[in-house]
């Protein structure tokens, strides 16, 4: 007799170890099918590029334990109930996603599958919290962090992470009567045919190990200083964890477990803060849906954003003759990742010196990074351009010089990402026009002063005359 599986389709999900979903079905006693249904957009280049090595490494790791990962293409909608009905299985497992699109695909499928009597049962584990379930007294969401996350601590955290299932009983359906599948491999070829992917493939192994690695590279060495140091981006200071979080190669209470049983230190505190930011984005997101394609300050709706394609696109090459701006900008091109300050400078010279629509830029880093989601991308899109509920106001313009030497005095940072200006003394390589130029580099393509007065001015104009 053949015992029909349980499947467990793995979304933003891809690890054995705290996947509530993944234990929840090896607990059944039930043969697992595990399955990923191809569903992203194309555009985000990086990000397909990162699910793509992601499907490889996670079927290898399924595959050392006797199994694999089965992937399909097309819609979800109709790829589950035809595998459901293909394979008679008895449940389907997965984790929440809380994108809106995610939602409301989940929510149908729930639907239809449970009216066809198959349940479905979704877990947690994206995040410390469900983003319904930090609210004020009377109920509603949070729209300023600070108080988001006093009561978000003041929850605590009851969920200790879960360990990998010792042993998983994999379903071994016939292929023949599976919807046609996808190799596990072939996102990772069709994205390294585009020739564009060897500086993602030098920089991230996007699996679980890795993950867990840098998370442990972390914790030892740079946790202690993390306060001091996370804003100069020349400084191994920062995790690099946001893609491994992005696509569940590793959780938030896995993080939390392990860095919460190191020594308390100012490092910590401020570690931890920073990813109640990522749960504030998500939070965000789940009450206003609109968060990265609409202002959440409607005044801004009227803003005479600048339409000009040469300033795009010099900012999205690295081009803008603002060194700090073009290493942000190539670092993210090269490896599909950005520092934190640099992101900020580097989206702030967008919206505020050539005052293009913040969405542009949401845009660009949608498809160029390895740890893009619509939650943090959105929200921090909408800080820098003083278009969110809580936003750095529009007139508070970064001055892309000042944070240079502030936060790269010695220049190494510039220096790694744009070459042109390595042999520059560290006093010229913040300006080099001052010093005659550098060879193949542009002169700026703003002046600041200039820019400033014309953010200003259209900025006053949503005002009207005071
Ligand atoms: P660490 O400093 O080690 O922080 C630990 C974790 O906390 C990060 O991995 C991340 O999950 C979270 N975190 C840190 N800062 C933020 C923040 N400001 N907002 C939300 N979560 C945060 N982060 C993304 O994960 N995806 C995005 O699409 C994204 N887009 C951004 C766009 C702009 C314009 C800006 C200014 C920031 C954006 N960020 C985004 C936030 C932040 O830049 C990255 O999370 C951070 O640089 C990742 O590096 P890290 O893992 O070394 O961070």
């Amino acid at each position: 007799m053949v015992t029909s599986p349980v499947i467990v389709w793995f979304r933003h999900d891809f690890r054995l170890a705290d996947n509530a979903a993944l234990t929840a079905a090896v607990e059944t006693g039930a043969p697992v099918l595990c399955i990923h249904i191809l569903e992203g957009a194309a555009d985000q280049v990086a990000a397909r590029w990162w699910l793509g090595r992601a499907l490889e490494l996670f079927d290898a790791a399924l595959r050392q334990r006797g199994g694999g990962l089965h992937v399909f293409d097309g819609p979800a909608m109709q790829v589950l109930p035809a595998l459901v009905a293909a394979t008679g299985a008895r449940a389907v497992f997965w984790n929440r996603r809380y994108d809106p699109e995610g939602r409301e695909t989940d929510t149908r499928l729930k639907a239809l599958l449970k009216a066809g009597g198959t349940p479905v049962q979704s877990f947690s584990g994206a995040l410390l919290h469900e983003p319904w379930t930090v609210r004020t007294r009377t109920g509603q969401p949070y729209h300023v962090f600070g108080a988001y996350w006093r009561a978000a601590c003041q929850m605590g955290h009851e969920r200790s992470p879960l360990p990998a299932p010792r042993t998983i009983a994999f379903a071994a359906p016939d292929p023949g009567c599976l919807p046609p599948m996808v190799d596990a491999g072939a996102i990772g070829r069709e994205m390294r045919a585009t020739g564009w992917t060897d500086g993602l493939e030098a920089a991230w192994r996007p699996d679980e190990e890795s993950a867990q690695a840098a998370l442990a590279r972390f914790l030892d060495g740079p946790l202690e200083e993390y306060a001091r140091d996370r804003d100069f981006p020349a400084r191994p200071a920062t995790s690099c964890l946001s893609p491994f979080l992005r696509w569940g190669h590793v959780t938030p209470a896995q993080i939390r477990e392990a860095a919460v049983a190191r020594p308390p230190s100012g490092g910590l505190a401020k570690f931890m803060a920073e990813l109640g930011w990522r749960e504030f984005a998500w939070s965000v997101l789940f009450t206003r849906p609109e968060l990265a394609s609409r202002n959440l300050r409607p005044e801004f709706d009227a803003m005479p954003w600048r339409r000009d394609r040469d300033g795009l696109q010099a900012w999205a090459r690295g081009r803008t003759g603002y060194p700090l701006v073009d290493a942000g900008m190539r670092q993210l091109w090269r490896t599909g990742w950005m520092h934190n300050r640099v992101r900020m400078v580097a989206a702030s010279f967008l919206v505020k010196h050539l005052l293009i629509d913040w969405r542009e830029g949401e845009r660009w880093f949608a498809r160029t990074l390895v740890d893009y989601d619509p939650a943090s991308n959105g929200m921090n899109w909408q800080w820098v351009a003083g278009t969110g509920v809580e936003a750095a106001p529009f007139f508070r313009m970064m001055n892309p010089l000042i944070q240079s030497r502030k936060f790269d005095p010695s220049g190494a940072y510039i220096r790694a990402w744009v070459p042109e200006l390595a042999g520059l003394a560290d006093g010229q390589i913040h300006t080099p026009w001052l010093a005659g130029g550098a060879a193949g580099y542009p002169a700026p393509i703003v002046g600041h002063e200039a820019a400033r007065e014309r953010a200003l001015s259209a900025w006053r104009g949503l005002r009207g005359p005071v």
